[in-house]
């Protein structure tokens, strides 16, 4: 029939043909039917890492469809080195056991969940500013909350400036636990006074920085921290839908000999159960189960619960997102395609910034700032250079300087750069060849300058757009 209603209308077509949407809609019509356009709301060309198969698009679909629920906080724990990061995670993690919960045996999956004043909290396992650096260049925003630990006896360090940068330049909300202070050493006005220096105020002082004073080895005030997480959350108003489509991302992931590729994924939106078809990163499979951080088997997880997933079908990443589809046949065939692509692709990233870019995203994205991480061989000329660049404000575009640093340019200045778009500025001072590399990889722009006037001068005629090109 529908042949030949073509022919009517003059188009000559075969069972094989597709049509064109006007010819579609002139056939409805003769037919006395409403054509509806399916809506494409799988983007199996998206390259983008952190929006495998248009993982936009279901955040959206969420947003509009699901009603919001109050979710757990997400908290990130970093600092310098030795400054008690671990045992803060330990005592954390062991105290829950003690308060009796129910359950089995703690479980490292790399991340858990404890309960204060009837309320959850998510504690991500690994420390460090690295593997929060990492997961976000990779597309998982998951941290909601960082707890910068500063050891009383020793003070604000390098590490703990990076942490603290990091933090920032996610626009996460810092909570500064000054550890240690069992040490006959221990110094917290010291500590106190330090931190005035990045712009992190405490309270007690006026400012709006919550610092809690603890003792991790000794157990010492940590309720009181856990309630300042709470109070932070609250201000957040952190939700999330409950029965939304299920996605979130990656914490970590193996592959065990028994059991296949093994991972730790954080659901975000949405409840997670076995038997979901799923697609993670550029792997696919079917949940067939799933364990909780106190060793239980789960049937389903909600928002902010991290759990241990087996069934997949290869060993996705850190930082990877995933997403349930609705069915199993979907989930293989975007899968596959995504495996495929990664084949034919590397991960680079495509939307990276370098000077020479600048001006054309300052006009195309209507950039208001222009992120920079700022090294040099000494403490003067970063602190030269950094003020001087802040300056520069070209047409109500502004210069946002993330981080500042002595020494080589190293892998997490390049990380972060990644995560947070940013150009990396070099003052006498080189990559070294692990940072080249990642930055190659990366696709991030690093410039080096033995002429402070020279890097000013560049940034500011890159956004300006009058920057001669380099050939
Ligand atoms: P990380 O490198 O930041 O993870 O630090 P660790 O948690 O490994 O701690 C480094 C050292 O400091 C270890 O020997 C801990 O026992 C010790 N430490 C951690 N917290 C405290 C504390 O509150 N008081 C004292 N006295 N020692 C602590």
């Amino acid at each position: 029939d529908l042949v030949k209603q073509l022919f009517m209308l003059g188009v000559m077509a075969n069972q094989n043909q597709s049509l064109d949407t006007d010819t579609i809609e002139i056939l409805a019509d003769e037919l006395g039917i409403e054509a509806v356009q399916a809506e494409a709301e799988i983007d199996l060309d998206s390259t983008d890492p952190a929006d495998p198969v248009g993982f936009q698009s279901f955040l959206e679909e969420n947003k509009e469809n699901a009603e919001l629920a109050e979710r757990p906080p997400v908290v990130t724990i970093m600092g310098h080195v030795d400054h008690g990061k671990t045992t803060l995670l330990d005592t954390l993690r062991d105290a829950r056991v003690t308060a009796g919960e129910a359950g089995g045996i703690t479980q490292h999956i790399g991340a858990y969940q404890l309960e204060s004043q009837g309320k959850k909290i998510t504690f991500l396992d690994t420390p460090g500013h690295a593997a929060f650096t990492t997961m976000r260049a990779r597309g998982a925003d998951v941290t909601d909350i960082a707890i910068i630990v500063v050891a009383a006896d020793d003070g604000v360090k390098p590490q703990t400036e990076e942490a603290i940068n990091h933090a920032k330049a996610a626009g996460v909300p810092i909570i500064v636990a000054i550890n240690k202070i069992d040490k006959p050493t221990a110094n917290s006005d010291r500590v106190k006074q330090e931190l005035m220096n990045y712009e992190l105020i405490p309270e007690e002082w006026g400012g709006d920085t919550i610092t809690v004073e603890i003792s991790a080895l000794m157990g010492q005030n940590l309720d009181e921290l856990l309630e300042m997480v709470l109070l932070v959350a609250e201000v957040q108003e952190l939700t999330a839908p409950p029965e939304g489509r299920p996605l979130g991302s990656v914490i970590e992931a193996r592959l065990d000999k028994s059991r296949g590729p093994v991972a730790t994924i954080l659901v975000q939106e949405g409840t997670l159960r076995v038997g979901d078809p799923i697609v993670v990163g550029y792997t696919h499979g079917r949940i067939r189960t799933m364990t909780d951080d106190l060793g239980n088997d789960i049937t389903e997880a909600g928002p902010s619960k991290p759990v241990e997933i087996t069934g997949l079908n290869d060993t996705p990443e850190a930082g990877d997102n995933f997403v349930v589809f609705d069915d199993e046949k979907t989930a293989r065939a975007i899968g596959r395609k995504r495996a495929e692509k990664q084949q034919v692709e590397s991960r680079r990233k495509t939307s990276s910034m370098s000077l020479e870019t600048l001006f054309e995203n300052i006009r195309d994205e209507e950039l208001k700032e222009v992120a920079l991480v700022v090294k040099a061989d000494v403490r003067g000329s970063v602190e030269a250079l950094a003020s001087s660049l802040q300056k520069i404000e070209v047409e109500g575009v502004k210069v946002n300087i993330i981080h500042t640093g002595v020494g080589a340019i190293n892998e997490t200045d390049v990380t972060l750069s990644a995560a947070s778009n940013a150009i990396i500025i070099g003052f006498s001072v080189r990559p070294n060849a692990q940072a080249s590399a990642l930055a190659e990889q990366e696709g991030v722009s690093i410039q080096t300058y033995n002429v402070i006037y020279d890097a000013i001068d560049d940034v500011e005629s890159a956004m300006k757009g009058l920057l001669d090109p380099e050939y």
